[in-house]
């Protein structure tokens, strides 16, 4: 039996050791800052005993890009089962990502690096717009961002600079992500594409399938290909991507499972987690398909309660983590058989969460709609139907 270990003690690492449990791999989970070791699922740390060895793991894995600079790291960084690690190295920086990106001629926003307040007005001025200021590295969950225009840009962190890039302010339609696996022996599978909604930078909703064009799953399939072709890399790995006047800008990529993929949990022949674990033990990797649509609603910073699971098709996965605002504590996977089906029980279900989580669900419920009665609400909010007429409201 394989034995592996994730790197990163976080709810991903949690779901990676579920599914490993599921399929009879041995599995821990390291939090490289601390030193700190999670037997499997178990909640309970433990210091890294004296005799522990890497060298006792077939494969490591990691559940996040970000990862200290220490003496542990530089260990693990060396272990032959780590093969991932040049591919997390290279996307943990947004720079470094940026510049794979551009060598590959794939389509992004226009950026740069900012080494000063100038680089940020003269692309502000270039793109005729405001831009996106971010931290190259350790920045997520729209931590490290700053939306800045050419007047606003000393708003910009300036000890950083050097160590930020600026992006155009891309007005997108809706935002996409992607989620494949590639195998060592080269084969590349894909989720279909989904729809994400995030607020403040961070993922608030997903609904997958997304209601997309088989051009634009091919388009992205082959972007995502090309890039895990390029960098060798084994396992899953998450693009997310603006869709622009038809078009579709790579926003970012994460080498690993993606918050936009835990609808597969419930929603498709096969989750991600799995997936990754197949793709990283050569196991058998069928192309996984949706079986249903499904929600994905994260719940971010509140309380556990009850009443979320009196919807009978609700499928909660609670982290157990301490409550803080603004923090993912868990999400709610809703599967149905029809989009018109999702709209309906996504309405149902939001009554029963707080504000700023009912208005999310109840605005992923609308989108669910087919597009004329999406269009008779719009035109409801701003005017009045009065016998197939259409009055606007003065003013
Ligand atoms: P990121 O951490 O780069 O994925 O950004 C988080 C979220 O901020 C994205 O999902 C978008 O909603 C928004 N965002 C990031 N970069 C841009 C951009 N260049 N233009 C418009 N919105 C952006």
């Amino acid at each position: 039996m394989k034995r592996l270990l994730v790197i990163g003690d976080g709810q991903l690492g949690l779901m990676l050791a579920e599914a490993a449990s599921r399929l009879g791999l041995r599995m821990d989970r390291l939090s490289p800052e601390e030193g700190l070791l999670f037997h499997g699922t178990g909640r309970q740390a433990a210091k890294l005993p004296e005799d522990w060895r890497a060298a006792d793991y077939d494969i490591l894995t990691a559940e996040r890009e970000h990862l200290p600079a220490n003496a542990l790291m530089a260990r693990l960084a060396e272990h032959p089962g780590f093969k991932a690690h040049g591919a997390i190295a290279t996307l943990a920086d947004r720079r470094t990502q940026k510049a794979l990106l551009d060598r590959l001629q794939i389509p992004t926003a226009d950026w740069c690096v900012v080494e000063s307040q100038a680089d940020i007005e003269r692309l502000a001025r270039a793109s005729g717009g405001p831009v996106v200021v971010k931290a190259a590295q350790g920045g997520y969950d729209g931590r490290g961002q700053w939306r800045v225009d050419a007047t606003s840009a000393a708003a910009a962190p300036a000890a950083l600079y050097g160590r930020l890039i600026a992006e155009r302010s891309v007005r997108f339609s809706r935002e996409l992500s992607l989620v494949g696996a590639r195998a060592a022996d080269g084969r590349c599978v894909f989720y279909p594409l989904v729809e994400n909604r995030h607020i403040e930078g961070m993922l608030r909703y997903t609904v997958a399938p997304a209601r997309a064009a088989r051009s634009a799953q091919q388009r992205a399939a082959q972007m995502l290909q090309q890039i895990m072709e390029e960098l060798r890399y084994v396992g899953v790995m998450t693009v997310e991507l603006f869709e622009e006047e038809g078009e579709l800008l790579v926003n970012e990529l994460a080498p690993r499972v993606h918050n936009s993929g835990h609808w597969s949990q419930d929603g498709a022949t096969l989750d991600q987690f799995e997936l990754h674990l197949r793709a990283l033990c050569g196991l058998p990797m069928p192309s996984p398909r949706a079986e249903r649509q499904t929600a994905m609603i994260n719940l971010v910073g509140c309380d556990f309660d009850p009443g979320w699971l009196a919807v009978p098709q609700a499928r909660l996965h609670w982290y157990g983590k301490e409550p803080r605002a603004g923090r993912k504590l868990g999400h709610l996977n809703l599967p149905a058989p029809t989009r018109r089906a999702l709209s309906a029980r996504l309405a149902a279900l939001a009554p029963l969460l707080d504000r700023e989580h009912a208005l999310a669900v109840q605005e992923a419920s609308e989108g669910l709609q087919p597009p004329d009665e999406q269009a008779c609400r719009a035109a409801r909010q701003c005017g009045e139907i009065v016998q197939g007429g259409l009055h606007p409201v003065p003013g």
